[in-house]
């Protein structure tokens, strides 16, 4: 159970946030945007048109579910039904963050999902990154693209546009932006290398069961999307040979031929 905070430091928190995204370069001038879930069905989020770095508490905004405004001198992010339709589908989610952060908005542009299972704590933390098809932002056609993956994944590319979080908390939300960006960036060198070695499924498996065990995460992706890929099982039918039954092998398979 999250402890309780009042408006008032809901509003400090979420301008303390976008100030992390900015000075961490995860937004550009007006870009990205925050909201926190408020008791008697309310929102309470940041406003268009302004450097999430440069809030104050009275710049924030409060919106209904729908994400219809109810209080505030700025107008409501255009891309609210990004958060209306998360805190919708998920009640356990407290908080939303959205950003634009380099390499993982890189990832997203290159129309790649960030689901290999290449770090053991991003599994922990994530499970793993889809990538939702493109939808306009700011439009019905953003929240379609989400829906299906929203009720499973705490973190989700949007292509060609940016990266969105979700948590039992503001904190939480936000550190997972942070987590995809890192990852983003871990991936990117595995690219430039050449080589990624990517976990067994067994160990996969036995993080995803840590997580629920952790989490206790109903929210825990069905393998079966394929979410995070692993490299197969550990015994992927591997057998060894000698040298010589090798020989006799292939002997007697160039005698059939
Ligand atoms: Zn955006």
């Amino acid at each position: 159970m999250a402890e309780y905070k009042s408006e008032n430091e809901h509003r400090l928190e979420i301008c303390e946030a976008g100030k992390w995204l900015h000075q961490k370069g995860f937004v550009a001038a007006s870009d990205g945007n925050l909201s926190v879930r408020l008791p008697g069905k309310r929102i309470l989020c940041t406003p268009t048109m302004m450097s999430k770095g440069m809030m104050r508490p009275d710049d924030l905004v409060i919106t209904d579910l729908a994400g219809r405004k109810l209080e505030g001198t700025r107008n409501v992010s255009s891309e609210i039904a990004m958060h209306v339709l998360i805190y919708d589908r998920r009640p356990d989610v407290q908080s939303v963050v959205h950003a634009h952060p380099p390499t993982a908005t890189g990832y997203a542009a290159a129309g790649l999902p960030l689901n290999k299972a290449l770090i053991s704590e991003v599994v922990l933390a994530l499970g793993c990154v889809p990538l939702a098809r493109y939808g306009t932002p700011g439009t019905p056609e953003l929240a379609e693209a989400l829906k299906g993956l929203v009720p499973h994944y705490d973190a989700i590319l949007m292509a060609n546009h940016g990266v969105v979080c979700s948590g039992a908390t503001l904190l939480e939300a936000y550190f997972k932006m942070e987590t995809v960006e890192h990852f983003a960036r871990i991936s990117l060198v595995t690219e430039v290398l050449g080589q990624q070695n990517l976990l067994s499924e067994g160990d996969v498996t036995k993080l995803m069961e840590a997580r629920r065990k952790y989490f206790g995460m109903d929210t825990t992706p069905p393998r079966v999307m394929g979410c995070p890929t692993s490299a197969g099982p550990e015994t992927a039918e591997r057998v060894s040979l000698t040298k010589d039954e090798l020989k006799r092998l292939i002997g007697e398979a160039l005698q059939k031929s």
